[in-house]
């Protein structure tokens, strides 16, 4: 790829998993009345009782250097159970406050480390979620990220029978070099017995994450962590780009010097050895990061164009409701976004007050839901059309003549009202996405709030 491209998009930018992306969320503090009155509002728009839950268990063993997730790191698993207790009394409030049952159609546990948690109590939680034994795994999808060192197969085996048929493995990268600079070890043959086991029970959905712009990764590193990759064969790979965020996430990411870090076109490089290989064995590339091999949902998903995005990443659900249980956790209901308290100890103090522990998010104006769907459609799609009914025609005009750089760059083509991202823009869908963006001002300085695009 062209270096002087590469120079001229590498900006920093968001990942798009919101539209308003987080810093410029309004709302702070938010009221929980606020946010549950727009959830009534999705109930009426939409009018539907299918939802999405995601769950955050955020505790983790160990501490590894590059994470930016929301995590507390202990080895004492007397937090397990007290955390179960808030999580289960948080779901309960929200029936209570809606005032309705509704039907969980797609479940994430997330973390933090989920297999941190004992089965019984993973099992507990679920069933308390649920009112249920076990549920149809053809009704609804459940899914967990799984750490390779501590993921038994007790834990495979009762989610299974509960219901779970999709997991993911966290990876990163096999390079010693790398694990150690990252404080992540886990040798490929622990990845191998947990990815074999998984497919043995019968788990239909696979998936390997791995990191490309690792501090000390090498071509020849990433090379060897896709050939381990694809002799396991995974449905999904997810292929994330290293987020450099010292400032946001604190000394988790300072385990390193900047310089240990690969520069932008080496870290391009990177990506496109990658793909390529990913490519030649039959795997294609899904939005952005992803890639899935042709009989997976995702890839049906998006043939189809029914590929969704939310906080969890991309989805085959299009639930429009989100509810994020767990500290830290985002909650969507696509006219208003709320965050739960960020630590352990503020979100259990606010379920034992029997108060929702949203502190703060974002209610959409109608302009909002409108880039919204604009920038969902090129995340998802590559693809998307200025609205013809559309109030905000001047916004549009203002757009289309943004999008005048990267249509000379042949990164973009622009056909009447509609906006399609060519091949050669695909890596840079983000810097598209930017130009959709009303919250961000050409040359705003944005380095102190996002990661590179590349
Ligand atoms: S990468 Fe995962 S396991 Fe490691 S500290 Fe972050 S959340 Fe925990």
């Amino acid at each position: 790829m062209d270096k002087q491209i590469i120079d001229k998009y590498n900006v920093p930018g968001p990942r798009y998993t919101s539209y308003p992306t987080v810093p410029f969320w309004k709302n702070d503090p938010l009221w929980s009345e606020d946010w549950l009155a727009t959830i009534q509002r999705n109930k009426a728009y939409f009018n539907s009782s299918d939802i999405s839950v995601y769950i955050h268990l955020p505790f983790c063993e160990s501490l590894c250097t590059f994470c930016g997730c929301h995590k507390r790191i202990t080895k004492n698993h007397d937090v397990e159970s007290p955390y179960i207790n808030a999580v289960l009394k948080e779901w309960e409030m929200y029936q209570e406050k809606l005032n309705n049952d509704p039907t969980i159609r797609e479940l994430h546990f997330g973390g933090g480390t989920p297999t941190f948690f004992a089965p019984n109590e993973l099992i507990r939680l679920l069933q308390g979620l649920f009112k249920a034994e076990k549920v149809d795994p053809e009704f609804v999808e459940l899914s967990i990220e799984a750490h390779p060192n501590n993921t038994t197969d007790e834990h495979l085996t009762e989610l299974y029978k509960f219901g779970f048929r999709r997991l993911s493995l966290g990876i990163q990268d096999y390079s010693p070099v790398v694990q150690k600079a990252i404080h992540r070890i886990q040798s490929f043959d622990q990845v191998k017995a947990v990815h074999d086991a998984a497919r043995k029970m019968g788990y239909k959905s696979i998936s390997h994450d791995l990191v490309f712009g690792l501090p000390k990764q090498t071509l020849e590193d990433i090379i060897d962590t896709v050939t381990k990759t694809l002799e396991l064969r995974p449905d999904r790979i997810s292929l994330y780009s290293y987020a450099h965020v010292p400032w946001i996430k604190g000394n988790g990411q300072r385990g390193f010097d900047e310089s240990d870090l690969p520069k932008s076109e080496i870290k391009r490089a990177l990506y496109e050895k990658a793909k390529a290989m990913l490519e030649a064995q039959g795997y294609m590339e899904i939005g952005m990061d992803h890639f899935a091999l042709a009989h997976d949902d995702l890839a049906k998903a998006f043939n189809s164009k029914n590929l969704h995005r939310n906080f969890m990443g991309y989805t085959t659900q299009d639930t429009n409701l989100m509810i994020g249980l767990g500290m830290s956790s985002i909650s969507d209901s696509w006219f208003g976004f709320a965050q739960n308290d960020k630590s352990v100890e503020g979100y259990l103090e606010q379920i034992e007050k029997g108060q929702l522990p949203v502190f703060r998010g974002h209610l959409l104006s109608e302009l909002d839901v409108e880039i919204r769907t604009y920038i969902l459609d090129l995340m998802c799609h590559f693809e998307t059309e200025f609205k013809s009914d559309s109030t905000f025609k001047e916004v549009h005009a203002l757009i289309k003549k943004r999008l005048e750089g990267m249509i000379s760059d042949g990164l973009v083509v622009l056909d009447g009202e509609k906006v399609t991202v060519t091949p050669e823009g695909i890596p840079f869908v983000r810097n598209c996405c930017m130009i959709f963006d009303q919250d961000l001002e050409p040359n705003r300085k944005l380095e102190r709030m996002f990661s590179q695009t590349i």
